[in-house]
């Protein structure tokens, strides 16, 4: 049958890299936004990256899918923003040899200050942005600031694939099925300070340290977690691509259609709505932070009232000090405006 609703703009940049290859055919295949909703792809690369995208969007046509409206590629950011609902920041600076933390969060805040500024500008107003290159969520954060027309909670960070990746691990350990395990946290930074936290969670109804040991937690699962980007790159060759554009799909679809009761992390801002709940938990406004959520209505709401232990609260406070760092940094190469 053919789609009835209208069309619904995506933006991908970084279109022609890794990520963006595992992800480009499921989202024209309906498995971003649903089966009903007919995309219309613009695909942003820097000049260098021109042809690989073109070449993705020449396979993406004869993909033949029902729902793909149409592809565009460009490298001009203008174009690329122009009535987009839905942006998915991929394109990043990798960290290259002896490059400073410094030399790295100002030239992603050359990439994400630009496009915010686009966004702003072009993109539709009810957008919606996920940053999933890296540093994801100081980039997040920087996007935003150069967007003061666009509210800062549409610009999220992904978490989703640690938070995954924890799933995963514990219904591993547990033997249990992924669909059992529920109420898994994946606190602060996108980085190794992250702090993957089951005490909330359940397994099957029960909670998970019943089922599995707190000294596994802490010794084995939390490193694990945070360590798995390192251990694919040894296995693989390569860093994670396609977990990479799943758990951005499940982000963005779980943020249309909104997760019911169940839980799950995303990177999130610290002002505006969701600030009372962050500092709840001790978190300050302006940052952009992994928290405990659930859609609702389309919007990221902060779940609230859980107690924290004293070793959660010590790792939730160096994960945040991280991020506050971070943003101090670009704050003092004077890349944070107001
Ligand atoms: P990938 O597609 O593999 O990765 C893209 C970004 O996603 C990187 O910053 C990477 O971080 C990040 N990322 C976040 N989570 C993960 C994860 N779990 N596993 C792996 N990566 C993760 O990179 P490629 O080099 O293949 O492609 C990048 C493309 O972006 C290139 O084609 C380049 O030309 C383009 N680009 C486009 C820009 C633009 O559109 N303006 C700007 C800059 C680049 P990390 O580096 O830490 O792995």
């Amino acid at each position: 049958m053919a789609p009835t609703t209208q069309p619904v703009t995506v933006t991908v940049t970084g279109a022609g890299g890794q990520i963006g290859y595992a992800l480009l055919f499921r989202i024209a295949s309906g498995q971003l936004l649903g089966p009903d909703t007919p995309v219309r792809l613009n695909l942003l690369e820097i000049p260098l990256g021109l042809r690989a995208a073109e070449g993705t969007a020449l396979e993406l046509i004869d993909g033949a899918f029902p729902l793909l409206a149409s592809v565009d590629v460009t490298d001009d950011a203008a174009a690329a923003f122009d009535g987009t609902n839905v942006a998915l920041l991929v394109g990043a600076r990798p960290r290259s040899a002896g490059m400073e933390r410094a030399d790295l969060l100002e030239a992603n805040a050359a990439i994400f200050g630009p496009q915010g500024r686009a966004i702003n500008e072009h993109a539709a107003s009810d957008v919606r942005v996920l940053v999933v290159g890296n540093p994801a969520n100081t980039n997040a954060l920087i996007a935003s600031a150069h967007a003061p027309d666009v509210p800062p909670e549409r610009f999220t960070a992904m978490t989703r694939l640690d938070h995954n990746r924890a799933v995963a691990q514990l219904a591993l350990k547990a033997e249990a099925s992924v669909t059992d395990v529920d109420g898994v946290i994946v606190w602060g930074n996108h980085s190794a300070t992250q702090y993957p936290d089951v005490s909330h969670a359940t397994i099957g109804g029960r909670p998970a340290l019943e089922v599995v040991d707190e000294a596994w937690c802490e010794e084995v699962f939390v490193p694990k977690v945070a360590r798995r980007g390192a251990e694919i790159i040894e296995v693989r060759g390569a860093s994670s691509a396609a977990s990479a554009a799943n758990a951005a799909i499940d982000h963005v679809y779980d943020w249309v259609n909104g997760t019911g009761d169940r839980w799950t992390s995303a990177g999130v801002t610290t002002s505006g709505p969701n600030a009372e709940a962050a500092a709840s938990y001790g978190i300050p406004e302006g940052l952009v932070c992994s928290l405990p959520v659930r859609s609702q209505g389309g919007e990221w709401q902060v779940v609230t009232g859980l107690e924290n232990s004293a070793v959660a609260r010590a790792h939730i406070e160096a994960s945040v000090a991280e991020l506050i760092d971070e943003r101090e940094a670009v704050r003092a190469l004077s890349l944070l405006p107001g």
